[in-house]
């Protein structure tokens, strides 16, 4: 079977963007062969959003944070829709734009243990692989994990061999970085502010979120 190239796409809330969230893009990019890694911020309904950050904003500091980055491409669609949408709904609407690539969601291990939960989850592995990134606190052996992992657990090549449905946990180094801990601490401790990247932090002061 001729491989398709693997087109990875992190979504997620980047309220906002850390370098937790830099590093596993780029260890996935480069350990995986991405041709592309498209950043999807979720769309967040006013009273569920962080009061004074839009989703205009969480955008712009993940535009500002892949910058420099020539594989990664920040992916609007999710943000353009006026409802919150289901990961399911914008894999199909990539897979229509894009049919001839192997889409590959990345998440990481927190999310992989409640998976399940996860609107139509099983399609989600019809139209798509997981990358799993490991998180420090969230072990392998917890939640949905064993079994999605038992199930579906794949190596790399036989990830590559295949168009969807396997999961590939990655081994990669510890990333300590957590957007709740941003949001909760940037105001009050100045030692959080290493864990964004200089220019999203510069954003965020000039724009005053926060609390900053
Ligand atoms: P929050 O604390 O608000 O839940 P977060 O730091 O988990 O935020 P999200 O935007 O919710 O950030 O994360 C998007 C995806 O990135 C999720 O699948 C999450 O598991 C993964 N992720 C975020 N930070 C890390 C990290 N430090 N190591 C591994 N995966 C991470």
């Amino acid at each position: 079977m001729m491989t398709k190239p693997l087109l990875g796409i992190f979504g997620g809330t980047f309220d906002p963007i850390h370098r937790g969230h830099l590093a596993c893009a780029r260890y996935v990019v480069e350990h995986c062969a991405l041709k592309q890694l498209a950043l999807m911020p979720c769309h967040l309904p006013p009273h569920r959003a962080t009061p004074g950050v839009s989703s205009e904003q969480r955008a712009a500091m993940v535009k500002l944070a892949i910058a420099n980055e020539p594989t990664m491409r920040l992916e609007r669609l999710e943000l353009n829709r006026t409802s919150p949408s289901y990961t399911v709904d914008s894999l199909r609407a990539l897979k229509q734009q894009q049919p001839d690539t192997t889409l590959a969601f990345i998440i990481g291990m927190d999310s992989l243990q409640y998976f399940t939960k996860w609107h139509q989850w099983l399609q989600i592995l019809e139209l798509a692989h997981l990358i799993v990134c490991r998180r420090p606190g969230y072990s392998a052996d917890q939640g949905d994990a064993p079994m999605l992992l038992a199930r579906y657990g794949a190596t790399l090549s036989q990830l590559q061999q295949q168009d969807a449905g396997k999961i590939l946990l990655l081994d990669n180094p510890d990333f300590y970085e957590s957007a709740t801990f941003v949001r909760q601490q940037l105001a009050s401790d100045r030692r959080v502010q290493a864990m964004l990247p200089a220019e999203v932090l510069e954003y965020i002061r000039q724009h005053a979120l926060y609390g900053c």
